[in-house]
């Protein structure tokens, strides 16, 4: 059965098993316990601190959908990162040419008459509203935490309310504590686009339109740059979903293949889109790097029978790429780096520093399952690093960081407020703003953090002014002594395969 005939999708601890929580110090590279036999399946924490909810990426998602009014069922605070997230809507509808720039989010505001009572008529009362109001095609009716805990039906008011609205209601179910894996949030918003989206059947097929499914840490530079590669093959990208319009999801289903961006955010829709449809997945490589942007072009070459062509591009590519980052290589000869990012874009990072010359001293990831062992692998060169699985706990992150002092830091801006307060230079790893993608974006990326790394007066004084909250004793302990975990035969190796659909399904 396929699980989008279910109401609610399975989390991700369910759907992906290998999934790691969190592991200790597991230093990647150069013997036998490298990779997937240290990984501590399962593992958790005595201690924790500002964890990341699913709903963090999944409104990140939901509101770049345009002429779609997000309504969050919850507590008045829930999902109230939206109001940041609007710079990067307004920011890319503005780059999109979009009139209408803002965000539409609200919420049911949730109080304690509603938490004994039910919150279901005030739902229905926000869609009807909701509706009359901004008069959007898509509502996207998200359930939080409390309608989770008193057991709110929203499928149910949903399909209630629907006759009495033109927009199409989609419920979606992301309540936080359901699941402490934030990719558990790309399957609860594709379950709901896919089961309520979709066309029935699909059209004829355009030969040329190949599926790349965009994550919301990408800007438009980086949609850009892979449609100019699948341009050079004579293809033409049908990017979805963020920033799409409903219309694209039925064209998704015409397309000659679709090929993966992140394997760990489009896997759910990707498969479905395979099964049901007939179109062609590959889910294995992030373009994100040099080799990774070739291997990227060559398998989507391979699977549309046009290796030859595509091999052809990916070198004349990367000898272009490499004549123009000489010098840049030749400074970040032997400086170190750090990263700290969600699994895929993480691990890609890391081979792109290698790539730049830099000395890689670890890695942070946000979280880890089966297909990232692909990833993994390319970093076995032989060289040490320390990689740490961790749902944010910047405790851990503030410790590992002033143990190893990198000359620079790429991560999301809260681990770079940490960094900067240790006085250590950041880069943002997702501004959405930048190219990072392709062979563009790696070459943007170099020169950006050659010019970080040239003037790093900022981040010095910071670090001499800004404080973090910790002890002196908690420098001096082992970063991971939090970390609770049963040592455990890594089921990783057995997903191996799972992790190319090309190869694994019909
Ligand atoms: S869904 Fe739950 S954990 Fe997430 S923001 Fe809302 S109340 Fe908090």
């Amino acid at each position: 059965m396929s699980y989008l005939e279910a109401k609610v999708p399975p989390i991700r601890e369910l759907r992906r098993p290998e999934t790691a929580l969190a592991h200790g110090e597991f230093r990647c590279g150069g013997g036998p316990k490298k990779a997937v036999c240290a990984i501590m399946a399962q593992a958790d924490r005595d201690f924790t601190q500002g964890s990341i909810c699913p709903l963090l990426p999944a409104l990140g998602i939901m509101t770049s959908l345009p002429q779609t009014v997000v309504l969050l069922h919850g507590a008045v605070g829930c999902g109230s990162c939206a109001v940041g997230n609007n710079v990067n809507v307004r920011a890319g509808n503005a780059a999109r040419g979009r009139a209408d720039l803002d965000a539409l989010w609200l919420s049911t505001a949730l109080n304690e008459d509603n938490v004994i009572f039910g919150g279901g008529e005030k739902l229905a009362s926000a869609l009807i509203e909701a509706d009359a109001i901004y008069q959007p095609k898509v509502i996207l009716a998200v359930s939080g935490c409390l309608p989770g805990v008193i057991g709110d039906d929203i499928d149910n008011v949903a399909a209630e309310t629907q006759p009495k609205v033109k927009a199409k209601i989609l419920p979606i179910h992301c309540e936080g504590f359901k699941s402490r894996f934030m990719a558990t949030a790309y399957d609860v918003i594709y379950h709901a686009l896919g089961r309520n989206l979709l066309p029935l059947e699909s059209g004829p097929k355009d030969k040329n339109a190949i599926n790349v499914m965009n994550v919301g840490s990408m800007g438009l530079a980086d949609e850009k740059e892979l449609a100019r590669l699948l341009g050079e093959l004579g293809l033409k990208a049908n990017f979805f979903p963020v920033f799409a319009s409903p219309d694209s999801f039925a064209l998704a289903t015409r397309a000659r293949a679709s090929i993966s961006v992140c394997p760990t955010h489009d896997d759910y829709f990707l498969s479905h889109l395979w099964e049901k449809y007939g179109v062609p997945a590959i889910i294995r490589h992030m373009p994100i790097g040099i080799k990774n942007t070739s291997l990227w072009l060559t398998h989507l070459g391979e699977e549309l029978n046009m290796a030859a062509q595509a091999q052809d591009l990916a070198d004349k590519e990367e000898a272009k790429l490499n004549a123009a980052l000489a010098p840049y290589k030749e400074f970040f000869a032997g400086k170190t780096a750090f990263v700290s990012a969600g699994e895929y874009r993480s691990l890609a990072t890391g081979l792109l520093l290698r790539e730049l010359g830099f000395k890689l001293l670890g890695i942070r990831s946000f979280h880890f399952d089966g297909f990232a062992e692909v990833e993994l692998a390319k970093l076995d060169q032989g060289e040490e690093f320390i990689f740490n699985v961790a749902n944010v706990q910047p405790f851990e992150e503030a410790n590992l960081l002033a143990r190893l002092r990198p000359d620079i830091f790429l991560g999301h801006w809260h681990g770079n407020s940490t960094a900067a307060r240790l006085g250590i230079p950041a880069q943002v790893i997702y501004n959405s703003g930048y190219a990072y993608i392709g062979y563009q974006g790696a070459f943007d990326l170099a020169r950006r953090l050659k010019r970080r790394l040239t003037n790093p007066a900022f981040y010095k004084r910071v670090g001499r002014f800004a404080k973090l909250p910790y002890r002196a004793e908690w420098y001096a302990a082992d970063p991971f002594s939090h970390i609770r975990a049963q040592e455990a035969e890594s089921p990783l190796t057995a997903q191996t395969q799972k992790a190319n659909f090309a190869e694994a399904r019909p």
